[in-house]
């Protein structure tokens, strides 16, 4: 039986302050945070942590983990070019062994930055599921399905994602779950998105999909279908699962308050968006509307890091310049989005803040460095000037997976062998 102890560790409370307790870990859960010593059985790994601080990890809710092996590939272009002439011509010389490359890759950066679940949508989960199970992250992971294609090669990529359900929602001892991922309305014809909807309620798990990206997407589904993306969505009926969608940019008062009255998850992906001059989501406005936003960072090929402390940082620091007000998104709302709205949006009631009876999902980081001190502010600090790389350790479901900034589980040398294989032919 695993059992950790933290001896007298400062850590964030689930009210944003900074307290130090005793904290027991059993079985990858908290079992107990105390004032009182915590006395050792035999058996215990008693951890002190001194100069750091405890948060709980951060939740990625929206990217494309293989894809990190497309990193730099093709910088600023319009999303449409980008994926079209750049990404999806390199993505069909993906090989199975270049999704595991990629998505171990991406798991390096992400534990390093302190990430500790992760959602995925991608083509190989199967392989990518294999190896989140062998490194020890968290994660929800879907087959993205991409319709462009003849009706024989959309029902085998339909019978794909069923079978990824069936294998995998609830493996690796939980750490793993599952959703259905339509890629787009866009990608998809409307009959395709109803059958994904089919598969998602049969096996009661969420649907996941991009939505109103770009102003150019919304235009031309307006010239073809009569309506808006999320008009249609609803339409097709994916209002009555339980939906994450990515993006949201260009949606308006109407599409956010139906959003807010079926409880539609909007994951924010604020660099990718800048940096694909896709615009800026009315994030203030959704969360005046209620709408449970969380944070991703979408792929390293449009963002280009996976490093969620600069994504928060960005959320809480973009709407302020749009709107001129200093109050839009303030900290405390940016770290919620990257962390309990995450957990929400993925359907993980245990992931997310460190209290007792939650998943072991922790993260440390040092806080002797200068851009940290004083010491007196340390959440503001989180939100508005640490970055991923004061990330000392990492533990998910109580395994540590990052000590003193070294992988526990992960064959660095191998990981950069296989990457460079793979980079060689993919991006010849
Ligand atoms: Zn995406």
């Amino acid at each position: 039986m695993s059992r950790i102890v933290f001896d007298r560790v400062s850590y964030l409370t689930p009210d944003g302050v900074i307290a130090v307790a005793n904290i027991r870990i059993v079985e990858g859960i908290i079992t107990e945070i105390t004032d009182e010593a915590i006395a050792c059985v035999p058996g215990d790994e008693r951890i002190s942590l001194p100069h750091k601080l405890l948060l709980p990890g951060l939740v990625n809710a929206h990217g494309h983990a293989p894809m990190s092996l497309l990193r730099g590939l093709k910088d600023d272009a319009p999303l449409a070019e980008w994926l079209q002439a750049h990404m999806w011509p390199a993505e069909a010389r993906y090989t199975a062994a270049d999704v595991r490359a990629g998505a171990m890759l991406a798991m390096m950066e992400m534990i390093a930055s302190g990430t500790t679940t992760f959602l995925d949508m991608y083509d190989h989960m199967d392989v990518v599921a294999q190896a989140v199970e062998d490194v020890g992250m968290r994660a929800v992971l879907s087959r993205g399905i991409i319709g462009l294609c003849s009706e024989v090669e959309q029902a085998a990529k339909v019978a794909q994602a069923q079978a990824f359900v069936r294998d995998w929602h609830g493996a690796a001892q939980g750490r793993i779950t599952a959703m259905v991922a339509p890629h787009a309305l866009y990608t998809c014809p409307p009959a395709l998105v109803e059958t994904l909807i089919g598969v998602a309620h049969a096996y009661r798990v969420p649907l996941h999909i991009h939505l109103s990206e770009t102003a150019h997407e919304v235009a031309q589904h307006v010239v073809q279908y009569g309506m808006r993306p999320p008009v249609h969505l609803q339409q097709l009926g994916a209002y009555d699962l339980s939906l994450v969608v990515a993006h949201a940019v260009h949606v308006d008062d109407a599409e956010i308050a139906a959003f807010a009255a079926h409880g539609v998850s909007v994951v924010h992906n604020p660099r990718s968006n800048l940096k694909l001059a896709s615009g800026v989501a009315p994030i203030p406005q959704m969360l005046q509307a209620g709408v449970n936003v969380c944070l991703g960072t979408d792929s390293a090929a449009s963002n280009n890091n996976l490093d969620m402390f600069q994504e928060l940082r960005t959320a809480a620091l973009v709407h302020k310049g749009i709107t001129y007000d200093p109050t839009a998104v303030p900290a405390h709302a940016a770290w919620h989005m990257a962390t309990r709205a995450g957990a929400q949006a993925l359907q993980l009631p245990h992931v997310g803040h460190i209290a007792v009876g939650m998943q072991a999902d922790v993260i440390a980081i040092d806080v002797r460095a200068p851009h940290l001190q004083p010491n007196a502010k340390l959440p503001s600090h989180i939100v508005y000037a640490a970055s991923g790389a004061d990330v000392t350790d990492v533990w998910t479901a109580g395994k540590r997976l990052l000590c003193n900034r070294e992988y526990t589980t992960i064959d660095e040398e191998r990981v950069r062998f296989d990457v460079a294989q793979a980079c060689a032919r993919i991006r010849a």
